[in-house]
C-alpha cells in the first residue's frame, strides 16, 4: 500500500496541495509545514515525529 496522501492538515484544516510541502508522521497523520513547526515537528496524535512529506512525482495526469 502506498502512503495515503491526505488532502488536508489535521490541524488547521488548510488544504495541502498534492506537489506542495507537508509533514506527515509515520501513521500517516498529515500537518502543513506551519502546524508542524507550532508542533516542534512530534505527531500530537500519536507522538511520532513528523517528517517532510516527499513531493509526489510529475505523473501522467495534472487535472
Ligand atoms: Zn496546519
Ligand atoms: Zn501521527
Amino acid at each position: 500500500m502506498a502512503l495515503a496522501m491526505k488532502p488536508a492538515c489535521e490541524r488547521c484544516g488548510n488544504g495541502l496541495a498534492m506537489d506542495g510541502e507537508g509533514s506527515v508522521c509515520s501513521f500517516e497523520c498529515t500537518f502543513c509545514r506551519g502546524c508542524a513547526g507550532d508542533l516542534m515537528q512530534c505527531c500530537p496524535n500519536c507522538g511520532g515525529e513528523l517528517a517532510t512529506r516527499p513531493r509526489r512525482a510529475t505523473g501522467p495526469k495534472r487535472a
